[in-house]
């Protein structure tokens, strides 16, 4: 009985807080702030330094997304052979087809050459079967909105960033002296 009462209270309670500061909004005309390690649709990230794409079309990424949803072309990099950039090979041509994508992020995980993104893009749904098939263009487009809202900085550049931090560390407790009689 007390149980039961204490259960309706809490209730009540519980009901009248929601009423005063609701935790839902009224979508789409209003839209909750998205979290930075929300997983949207997958995108391509830019080279602002050279001034071009971080993929090479290796396609690993390719070879290991589970709905074969992803397909791309490679060509000798042209910025390369006049001595700009560091990649021998760019990517040609990409194409994903974001409404066979399950988010899983795979592709990310995989690519070696930070050319790859969970970006936040999500309301993209299309009345079409093939409306999201997203282009090279298209897919850099989203990249580029993702590293500017996010000030991102390629996840190879922060573990080295990590690594050099750690072995400061290691060093600096490596130089100081052992306390005589602390345990
Ligand atoms: S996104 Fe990464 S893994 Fe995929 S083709 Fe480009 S460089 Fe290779
Ligand atoms: S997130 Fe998963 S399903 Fe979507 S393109 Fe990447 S590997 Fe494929």
């Amino acid at each position: 009985m007390l149980g039961g009462i204490k259960g309706m209270l809490l209730t009540m309670v519980s009901t009248i807080k929601g009423f005063r500061s609701p935790v839902t909004v009224q979508y789409p005309n209003e839209h909750l702030p998205i979290q930075p390690r929300y997983m949207g649709f997958p995108a391509l990230t830019w080279d602002e330094k050279v001034g071009e794409p971080w993929c090479t079309g290796c396609m690993v990424c390719i070879r290991n997304c589970p709905t074969l949803c992803m397909s791309a072309t490679m060509m000798d990099n042209p910025l390369q052979q006049d001595g700009k950039s560091h990649r021998r090979k760019i990517v040609d041509s990409f194409e994903i087809n974001l409404n066979r994508c399950i988010l899983c992020g795979i592709c990310v995980e995989v690519c070696n050459f930070d050319a790859i993104v969970m970006s936040h893009e999500h309301e993209m749904s299309t009345y079409e079967r093939n409306g999201d098939r997203v282009d090279l263009i298209g897919l850099l487009e989203m990249g580029k909105r993702y590293q500017k809202e996010t000030a991102w900085v390629p996840p190879s550049v922060l573990a080295k960033e990590a690594a050099a931090k750690a072995k400061k560390a290691e060093e600096q407790e490596a130089k100081e002296p052992v306390q005589e009689g602390s345990s």
